[in-house]
């Protein structure tokens, strides 16, 4: 792409960007130069409006083009959300339950197991697990967990455990996040995915989900799983009370974090879901929004491409939140992958989202084929699995799935009402064993 030119010059594109504020083509033209812009000037970008805000979507495309090409990535993975039950109450959460709760359930090891199974079977190359903080927790269940998946599969990638979830088990076993990362790495985990980061801002983390774990607890988690060689993703969520000056400090914080360790694999921004969130439903924080206007996704997602794109390549369009039509869109504002197949997504089925709980390959492919880009199954950790050409017509298994999803494979809905899953508090447990030797306590061995 030729330098945006500041000069006036006579109609069509060229005229369009001629006119610029000089304030904005000048960042862009640096960040067409392979400049890194700075969170203020970020800032400025989020300001944009008109021929600025499309100069500024034509920069990040040309960028993720420069950098990525037209290959448009997806994996074929599970969610495995093995309990809802949580000790914290995030303001933005409408997954979690109380313990108290009836709502609360907890998949046994061996039903975690079975459905790492069905999921490899169904051409799956990624568990995704990430769960509640049940109360009491044994430490080393996140350990247990990868031992019995691994002893199974060993060749399906554990994505698994955010660092919310590895503070907590390293606090339940008494041992320091690094030898907790350690022992999860031994026992299989592949990858950390970069959630509970929400914004990186503990003033605002205050106020959204007080308790939450802090900006230095997550950055020591993050930092130190990349020390020992376990990449993680990274994330942002927004469209609640962040301002853009925030969002940008964000990003460039978790640049920073890559230029020192170079372990993130990519950048999801997620749109904050409000319809079923308890900080918007029952009004439990002033001002916040109900999520994103539409112009703001675009935003975010093409100025992470153009904040990050010397440093983090992907940038991941999360289908969950913006539903099919919105990624695709995305495709043209800097993004390059489109996340999972997931099978079981329940975080955002929760909080109200509409848009299912599984992709199938196929619908991927047709999106990325619709916006004139190449479709390309990748693993994990962004080595590709396989390319499609134009032409092919290949089925995978998922692809066969008719409408009967839930059926099938479960559903959060069913979830959150089976008996046979239901949680039982470790104390309330342990009263029935004692009296009644021969049952099994629920929620940790079925
Ligand atoms: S976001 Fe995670 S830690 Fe917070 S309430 Fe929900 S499940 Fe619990």
């Amino acid at each position: 792409m030729p330098e945006i030119n500041q000069q006036s010059s006579t109609g069509g594109v060229e005229g369009l960007l001629s006119n610029l504020d000089t304030q904005v083509a000048g960042i862009l033209n640096r960040a067409l130069e392979g400049e890194d812009i700075t969170a203020s000037e970020a800032t400025v970008l989020f300001e944009t409006s008109g021929a600025e805000y499309n100069a500024m979507v034509m920069t990040a495309d040309e960028l993720r083009r420069r950098t990525v090409g037209d290959v448009v990535t997806y994996v074929v993975n599970r969610n495995i959300n093995f309990t809802n039950v949580c000790i914290k109450r995030c303001g933005f959460c409408a997954f979690s339950r109380d313990y108290r709760e009836e709502q609360g359930y907890f998949l046994p090891l061996n039903e975690i197991v079975r459905r790492a199974k069905e999921a490899w079977d169904y051409g799956a190359t990624e568990v995704c697990v990430q769960a509640g903080l049940p109360p009491q927790m044994e430490g080393d269940l996140y350990i247990k967990l990868c031992e019995a998946i691994k002893a199974e599969l060993p060749d399906m990638h554990i994505h698994g455990f955010s660092p919310e979830e590895v503070l907590y088990g390293s606090t339940r076993s008494k041992i320091s996040i690094k030898e907790y990362l350690q022992r999860l790495k031994n026992a299989g985990v592949g990858s950390l995915p970069g959630t509970s980061a929400e914004v990186l801002d503990q003033e605002l983390r205050d106020i959204i989900s007080p308790g939450r774990i802090r900006v230095d607890q997550w950055t020591e988690v993050i930092t130190t799983a990349h020390e020992l060689g376990i990449p993680t993703t990274s994330t942002v969520m927004f469209g609640h009370l962040e301002t853009n000056a925030q969002l940008a400090d964000h990003i460039a914080y978790i640049r920073d974090i890559q230029k020192r360790t170079g372990g993130i694999t990519e950048f999801v921004p997620l749109s904050f879901v409000a319809s079923e969130a308890p900080m918007f439903l029952q009004k439990l924080v002033e001002n916040v929004r109900s999520g994103p206007s539409g112009t703001d996704v675009i935003k975010v997602h093409a100025i992470a491409r153009i904040m990050l794109n010397n440093w983090i390549p992907n940038i991941q369009a999360s289908w969950v939140k913006e539903g099919s039509r919105v990624s695709q869109l995305l495709l043209t504002a800097g993004v390059n992958d489109l996340g999972g197949t997931l099978i079981n997504e329940s975080i955002s089925t929760s909080a109200g989202a509409q848009h299912g709980q599984l992709m199938r390959p196929s619908e991927f492919r047709q999106m990325i084929r619709q916006a004139g880009r190449i479709p390309a199954e990748r693993y994990t950790t962004y080595t590709t699995r396989r390319v499609f050409s134009d032409t092919d017509e290949e089925m995978d298994p998922l692809d066969l799935v008719g409408d009967n999803v839930e059926d099938l494979f479960g559903s959060y809905n069913m979830l959150v009402q089976m008996e046979n899953f239901r949680f039982q508090h470790p104390k309330h447990a342990n009263k029935e064993a004692d009296s009644a030797p021969a049952a099994t306590p629920s929620g940790t061995s079925g």
